[in-house]
């Protein structure tokens, strides 16, 4: 007899809890009034130091180390309440299309340039990031697939994580250019809240 498909779902949560029950990472949405965005903290380091772990050997394969984490993050109206970016209804067209939201952008402004997507899974009692993806370094890539095997799956404590999100911004006083080491030169944008200057096209997208 074939076993209802509610009580496999109900088996695969009793199990998916039982393995994470005991994992619950923290997350925090820090803004510090930087053009670099809204820090986030997982388990206490920053989010581009934990992406570039990963990408270095990648990056380094390829001869351009320095493409490694060469993120910045998004800005305050983007990350904080009442934008649902980071609960995975991505703002825009901030995301790969697949069910992944973008949560690092291109180190100059412009998220689609250079980002990073994950899939946001939000769950009763967690919110779940998974299956990390650069876009430009996809299987289809012609310089080769970049793999985020080693990075999550992240389990936060969904409280915990909507008190964060409801974080205040810091005002800017000021805009700085970026410059982009992936894009064309020239070209010009206003995104996040920054002022950016894409320039340098020394390096693949
Ligand atoms: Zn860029």
């Amino acid at each position: 007899m074939p076993v209802p498909q509610r009580q496999v779902n109900r088996c695969f949560t009793l199990i998916w809890n039982a393995v994470f029950s005991h994992v619950v990472d923290t997350i925090v949405f820090r803004d510090t009034g930087e053009d670099i965005g809204v820090r986030i903290l997982i388990n206490g380091r920053e989010l581009i130091d934990l992406v570039r772990d990963v990408e270095l050997p990648f990056a380094t394969r390829e001869g351009h180390p320095k493409i490694a984490g060469a993120y910045s993050y998004f800005g305050p109206s983007f990350t904080f309440l009442p934008s649902r970016h980071f609960l995975g209804q991505p703002v825009h067209s901030w995301t790969d299309g697949e069910g992944r939201c973008y949560v690092l952008s291109c180190h100059c402004g412009i998220p689609p340039c250079w980002p990073l997507s994950t899939r946001i899974e939000v769950r009763q009692q967690e919110i779940i990031w998974s299956d990390f993806r650069q876009v430009h370094r996809g299987p289809q890539s012609a310089a080769g697939e970049w793999r985020y095997d080693g990075m999550g799956p992240f389990v936060f404590n969904r409280e915990s994580y909507e008190r964060a999100l409801a974080g205040n911004a810091v005002p800017r006083v000021r805009k700085t250019a970026r410059i982009c080491t992936h894009a064309q030169r020239g070209r010009r944008g206003i995104v996040q809240g920054f002022s950016v200057v894409r320039q340098t096209p020394n390096l693949p997208v």
